[in-house]
């Protein structure tokens, strides 16, 4: 499969658009965990306090990083895991790889993660030579079909069943059947073997508590379980921006994600895990590793305005509610975070350079804003990156995305001509005769008429909306009219 990226969303966003498969299969998704979400929050009596409360923890650890993250560190490796810490992805896949190496180890299952993809560990282990098997359902699917997630919670919700089902007969051998019961069971056959066999398990982390150096790990499969305790060997994969103050604090998450997410009350496991297993007749490995990840979060914790970024769960709500998102799905991003929270990310992880579109794919309707359980506000942040797409990156260290000299070119002769009154009557007459001209199909200078086709540039517009043409006399001049009668 072709891998996109996300200089062409535009492209990807079209091609996207034209699938009628992947169409099916979003609106479906955002009618499930839409309404589902809708139902979840109302279980909980006051909900508002509790995003509240939840966005003042995040706030206050965000604050005082270095210090919650020092009382990780030290919590964590006096209960017995090793801590690592990685300045960005090539140094988080060089400690895993080194890791997994010195144990002479070659059979590794991985559990879903978000930080694991950011930094395409399994690219990484791949070109060394091992082969990690993922184990999450819908990871699995994806990696059988050599795809990148869609979704950061359902990672193959682009897929239907008929196409897992075939993905299966001609990667599995098994029989053809749209069955579910069929393809997981024949799915759980063959990862149970795979645990068994494991040497290391690698796994991402939802919440690290500085207080207790205890790590959180959510899930529905118990694919987590059994990936973080079966192997001797488990290496946890965490962002900074990871950690929560107290054990106290995960009761307000462990509310707020899983009903953001999915709609669910409770995820039906829970890890937590606190450095190594005590008595060797204990369950559990006999090595933890927690390497703590840096990888451009500084960046984004220097700035007032991005340090939000790092509040997010990672619970996709804002995907779900994304009018965008539902139309194009996630590949279309290009990117490992997709929708509107991918948008505010991918661009200060990796450069606006990359990633001028993003911040533009969105129609700022703040929808995602509306569910978000910590409160970003997902529209100030993508206005901020479209200052920083046009201006520079005067406020942030985000790498440019290069000046288009025409656009800025047109608003700084916007900005000329509407700050100087006469100019600005005068523009406007003219623009009344030019658009007799430019329009086409439109019912000329009629009340309520439209423009449905204008000439290239400012047909970009027209060719997906109609446009109101210039009223036949302005404002100013109907109230001089009105002036004159009186
Ligand atoms: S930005 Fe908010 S809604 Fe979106 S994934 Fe993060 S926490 Fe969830």
């Amino acid at each position: 499969m072709k891998h996109l990226t996300a200089v062409t969303f535009d492209e990807n966003a079209r091609q996207a658009l034209l699938d009628p498969q992947l169409r099916g299969a979003l609106r479906n998704l955002a009618t499930v965990f839409g309404d589902r979400r809708k139902v979840a929050v109302t279980t909980v009596p006051d909900w508002e306090g509790l995003r509240e409360r939840a966005r003042a923890i995040k706030d206050e650890t965000l604050a005082h990083l270095d210090r919650y993250l020092e009382a990780f560190a030290d919590n964590a490796a006096q209960a017995g895991a090793q801590i690592h810490w990685a300045r960005d992805a090539a140094e988080a896949c060089g400690i895993v790889l080194k890791l997994v190496r010195e144990r002479n180890a070659n059979k590794v299952v991985k559990s879903k993660s978000m930080a694991t993809e950011e930094i395409h560990l399994n690219e990484a282990l791949e070109a060394a030579g091992l082969f990690p098997v993922e184990t999450d359902l819908g990871e699995w699917i994806i990696q059988l079909a050599q795809e990148t997630p869609s979704h950061i919670v359902v990672p193959a919700i682009h897929k239907s069943k008929r196409q897992i089902a075939e993905l299966f007969t001609e990667k599995l051998g098994i029989e053809p059947s749209d069955d579910v019961a069929v393809l997981t069971s024949a799915a759980r056959r063959i990862l149970r073997q795979r645990f068994a066999e494991a040497e290391v398990g690698i796994s991402g982390v939802n919440f690290g508590v500085a207080e207790t150096g205890t790590i959180l790990i959510l899930e529905n499969e118990g694919n987590v379980r059994l990936t973080t305790s079966l192997p001797k060997v488990h290496i946890a994969v965490m962002g900074i921006e990871k950690i929560i103050p107290r054990l106290v604090d995960l009761d307000v998450f462990l509310k707020l994600l899983p009903r953001s997410g999915t709609g669910q009350r409770l995820t039906a496991y829970q890890s937590l895990i606190t450095g190594t297993k005590k008595r060797s007749a204990e369950e559990g490995p006999e090595e933890v590793h927690i390497i703590l990840m840096d990888n451009g979060r500084s960046r984004m914790l220097a700035h007032p305005i991005t340090r939000q970024s790092l509040a997010c769960i990672r619970c996709g709500a804002c995907l779900n509610a994304c009018p965008v998102y539902q139309q194009v799905g996630g590949h279309a991003y290009g990117s490992v975070y997709p929708g509107p929270i991918g948008a505010v990310i991918t661009p200060q992880l990796i450069g606006l350079s990359k990633t001028a579109q993003l911040p533009y794919a969105s129609s700022l309707c703040g929808a995602c804003r509306e569910v978000c359980p910590v409160k970003i506000d997902i529209p100030e942040l993508l206005l901020h990156l479209r200052s920083e797409v046009v201006e520079g990156p005067a406020s942030s260290m985000i790498e440019p995305a290069g000046r288009k000299p025409l656009e800025r070119f047109i608003f700084r002769a916007y900005a000329f001509t509407w700050s100087r009154p006469r100019l600005y009557e005068w523009g406007g007459r003219v623009m009344r005769v030019l658009q007799r001209l430019a329009m086409r199909d439109g019912r000329i200078g009629k009340v309520g008429g439209f423009i449905s086709t204008l000439l290239p540039p400012l047909g970009a517009w027209t060719a997906w909306r109609d446009a109101r043409p210039l009223a036949p006399r302005s404002f100013r001049e109907q109230w001089r009219d009105q002036q004159k009668d009186h």
